[in-house]
């Protein structure tokens, strides 16, 4: 049974009576506000499969509606519309239209994890939240996110070279979300982070950036990695063209 909480009333969802009299009572204005009807029929059946196939999103099978997640969430406190509880609601449900009315705040969340430890049923909110966010990115709904960007970028990486450069990093993180390298705030942050280091390290630091070394023997490790990732990737696309499949036979039925 769904929680009605006041902040999910859309304005546009209710009706309001200039003149209303009811069994000889003036109920006309404020007093006759009812939320209006609808019916809702565009149901993704396979949402919460799509969701749990990604990273995070395993067990949100398990909620069972307390709130606590919602309650304890650092960014409701300044945004009510951010409601991880009636977010769960809606992928257990299918409503994907309704989810997508909020798909530009649910990135918001600032991975706390306040609602993993409040919630009394192990759903990992915070889970649910990076997997949902992934969803709308992988649906494409919403653009790649910049810390989609440097996931990838620092998995790639990691899978090339076994290391990890944080100039690199930064470098191809800049580039992918198209962003200046040299900006006011990074010069500084460079300045402050070399000013006391020793040469020696400072040359090691500079050669690393242009040379790029690698873990020695990592190559099968490597392989291993990438066999992995691949697997994942593939699972997960399968799972994401489930609501086609299914809404291909439904039409297959109907002709
Ligand atoms: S991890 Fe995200 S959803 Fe959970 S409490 Fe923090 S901001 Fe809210
Ligand atoms: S705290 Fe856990 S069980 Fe309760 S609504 Fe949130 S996710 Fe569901």
């Amino acid at each position: 049974m769904p929680i009605h909480e006041k902040s999910l009333i859309r304005e546009e969802d209710l009706e309001t009576h200039e003149n209303m009299v009811i069994d000889g009572v003036d109920v006309s204005g404020h007093w006759s506000t009812f939320i209006k009807t609808r019916v809702v029929s565009d149901y993704n059946e396979t949402l919460e499969e799509e969701i749990a196939t990604l990273p995070g999103g395993e067990y949100v099978h398990r909620c069972w509606q307390c709130g606590s997640c919602t309650n304890s969430c650092t960014v409701n406190e300044v945004n009510p519309d951010f409601n991880p509880r009636y977010w769960i609601y809606l992928i257990r449900m299918g409503m994907e239209s309704e989810l997508l009315r909020d798909k530009d705040i649910i990135w918001q969340c600032v991975s706390c994890n306040k609602c993993t430890y409040a919630c009394p049923r192990d759903v990992f909110p915070e889970g649910v939240m990076k997997a949902t966010a992934h969803w709308l990115e992988r649906k494409g709904h919403t653009p790649k996110s910049p810390s989609t960007h440097f996931d990838e970028v620092f998995t790639e990486q990691v899978v090339k070279t076994g290391k990890i450069e944080e100039s690199r990093t930064m470098r191809r993180f800049f580039a992918r979300t198209k962003q200046k390298l040299l900006q006011d705030w990074m010069i500084e942050m460079v300045k402050r982070m070399i000013s006391g280091l020793p040469v020696g390290m400072l040359t090691r630091m500079g050669l690393a950036t242009l040379v790029a070394p690698r873990t020695s023997d990592w190559s099968k490790a490597s392989a291993a990695m990438q066999e992995y990732i691949d697997e994942q990737h593939e699972k997960q696309e399968q799972a994401l063209s489930l609501a086609e499949l299914v809404e291909t036979a439904k039409n297959d039925v109907a002709a």
